[in-house]
Order: C-alpha cells, then sequence, then structure tokens
C-alpha cells in the first residue's frame, strides 16, 4: 500500500533524568543517581509515532548547532522521517532540552529550555509550503511560537489541507487558531484550559467537546485516558472506547493517539476509524515503559485482536 502524506511541524528537545533522594533546597547539592538521556518533545514524539504507525512524514523544526542536534537527525534517520525542513539555529541557541529530577516518592521536577525550537517561524513555514502541499494534513502542537502555529494553520486553510491541533502543552491560544484548525486532540485538563476553566471544574467531556465547537473549533476529539475519545462536532457526541490493558506507563500516550489518529485520516479514514486507530495504538503503548520505547508499530496495531 503507498504511503499516506502527513506533516509534523512541532520540537524536538532532549531530557535529561535523574532521580535522587530529596530535592535540592536553594543552594544545595544532592547525590543522583539513574542518569539518562532521551530523545523527546511532542513533536519529535509525534513525527516518530506517525512514521512508525505507517505514514510517510515530512518534519519541520528548529535544533541547535550541537550533538543534541545531531541525535535529532540520527533519531530521524533511523525512523525514516524526511529530515529536510530541519534547521540549525542561527542564533547559537541549543537543541530543546528538560530537565527532570525526580524523588524517592517518584514526585518529578521539571524545567525545561525550548531555546531552538523558538525560532522556527513563520517563514520557515513558507520555505515548507511547497511540500507540504503534497501532504494530505498537517500536525502540530504548542511547543513552538504561537505565531508559527497560526501561520501555519492559515496557510493550510488557504490550501486547502487539513490542519490538526493538538494543544500541548496548553497555553492560551488566539480564537482565529482554533478556528483554522479542522481537528483540535485536547485531553480533559487541555480541553477545559482552553476554556478559560480550572482543570477541575465541574462541567462534562460532553459540555467542553460542544463549548470548544461554539468557538469555532470544527471537530474537537478529546482523549479520555482508559475511556477512549469523545468526538464532537455540529452533527453531534460520539464516544469511541478505548482498549482494555494493563497500563504500566502512560507517558507519551497523547503523542502517540494524535500521531496515530492522524496518520489514519491521511489514509482517507473516517474519523470515527481513525480515533478507533488511535486508541489502539496508544492503547498499546501504556503496555510498556518509556516514550519512543512504546511506540507500537503498524503491524502491532494491525494484529492486535482485542
Ligand atoms: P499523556 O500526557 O500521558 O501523554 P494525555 O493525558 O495527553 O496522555 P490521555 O487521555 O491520558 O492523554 O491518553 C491518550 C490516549 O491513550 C487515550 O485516548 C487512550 O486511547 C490511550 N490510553 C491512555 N491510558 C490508557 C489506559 N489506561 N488504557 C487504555 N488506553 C489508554
Amino acid at each position: 500500500m503507498k504511503k499516506a502524506k502527513l506533516a509534523v511541524i512541532g520540537s524536538y528537545a532532549i531530557g535529561m533524568t535523574i532521580t535522587c533522594d530529596h530535592f535540592p533546597a536553594g543552594g544545595e547539592t544532592v547525590p543522583g543517581t539513574n542518569f539518562q538521556l532521551m530523545h523527546g518533545g511532542k513533536g519529535s514524539n509525534q513525527a516518530v509515532a506517525a512514521s512508525r504507525l505507517g505514514g510517510e512524514v515530512l518534519y519541520g523544526g528548529c535544533v541547535g548547532n550541537d550533538s543534541f542536534g545531531d541525535m535529532c537527525y540520527r533519531l530521524y534517520q533511523e525512523e525514516h522521517i524526511d529530515t529536510s525542513y530541519i534547521r540549525r539555529s542561527e542564533k547559537g541557541l541549543s537543541t530543546g532540552v528538560g530537565l527532570i529530577y525526580v524523588d524517592s516518592g517518584g514526585e518529578n521536577e521539571i524545567v525545561i529550555d525550548l531555546a531552538a525550537n523558538l525560532e522556527f517561524s513563520p517563514a520557515d513555514i513558507d520555505r515548507m509550503m511547497p511540500r507540504i502541499r503534497e501532504c494530505s494534513l498537517v500536525l502540530m502542537q504548542l511547543e513552538m511560537e504561537t505565531e508559527t502555529v497560526l501561520h501555519a494553520a492559515r496557510k493550510c486553510r488557504e490550501a486547502g489541507i487539513s490542519f490538526v491541533l493538538n494543544p500541548a502543552p496548553y497555553r492560551e491560544i488566539p480564537e482565529e487558531l482554533l478556528q483554522c484548525c479542522d481537528y483540535v486532540t485536547p485531553n480533559q485538563t487541555e480541553g477545559r484550559l482552553m476554556l478559560g476553566a480550572a482543570s477541575g471544574d465541574c462541567i462534562s467531556d460532553e459540555e467542553v467537546g460542544r463549548r470548544l465547537c461554539e468557538k469555532g473549533a470544527r471537530n474537537v476529539v478529546m482523549t479520555l485516558g482508559s475511556g477512549g475519545a469523545l468526538y464532537v462536532n455540529g452533527d453531534g457526541i460520539r464516544k469511541i472506547p478505548g482498549i482494555t490493558v494493563q497500563a504500566v506507563d502512560t507517558t507519551g500516550a497523547g503523542d502517540t493517539f494524535s500521531a496515530a489518529f492522524c496518520v489514519a485520516l491521511a489514509e482517507g479514514k473516517s474519523t470515527e476509524e481513525a480515533i478507533a486507530f488511535g486508541n489502539t495504538a496508544a492503547g498499546l503503548a501504556v503496555t510498556k515503559y518509556g516514550v519512543i520505547e512504546s511506540i507500537p508499530s503498524r503491524m502491532a496495531v494491525e494484529n492486535y485482536k482485542g
């Protein structure tokens, strides 16, 4: 089968995790163990997932002129992702990094510097447009400047290419961005934050979906953890159940879901079928530890028998 083409534009970052007995207080140095360096960034996770799940992926993003940037190119080579539109920072910025302390109780403290990711600009989107026009859809997240995401959404609208926004990690976005999206894929917390509601507010998921449509979203696909996903648009509300699995690590489940959903949409599947494909891929991902390591192959998803 010919692969469906899609563009994933977003962040690449290196995550550095270290475990300590307790978090250091101001001025304190504490011993750490189990240091790990791993690939991260929502754009990167979603690009890798989309490729493993059967898409032909064109990636857009910016990394630093450093060894972490080299790691990004190596990862994408291994994962068969088109790197023509990754560029190195021209401002001397480093590749994005996240520093994660984990204490003995499993709590974590995280500091993120998106660095070079924020350099990817509307001009970069314009440079990509001839290749984007060959794609069925574009998937973005919120680890780039809002003006870059909005510009891409506008350009896709003009060109008649589906634009999917995974609004994570959440930050306030202009209403025009929501209105330019063909699909938004928030989780339950992000959906509420997009309405300006606190994440714990007593408002049903269905109501969140309805209100996001009132604000201009054409289609809302809200992920519900083990509950699967809710699909809301002007035609109504449908719940598509997830698969039943023994979850061991849900980190990155949202990334795998959005990527799988987009691959299936790009292949011409119906929205309901694409959500079911996303649920199976993300459900399989939570049965393994790690993010990149846990993303299943296309074959694993197709061979899954509930
Ligand atoms: P994360 O931030 O951990 O990446 P998220 O909060 O963005 O995840 P969730 O709604 O928790 O997203 O999960 C995304 C998708 O993953 C769900 O829609 C579902 O398909 C799948 N999933 C998550 N947890 C489970 C689970 N325990 N069992 C089966 N499927 C799951």
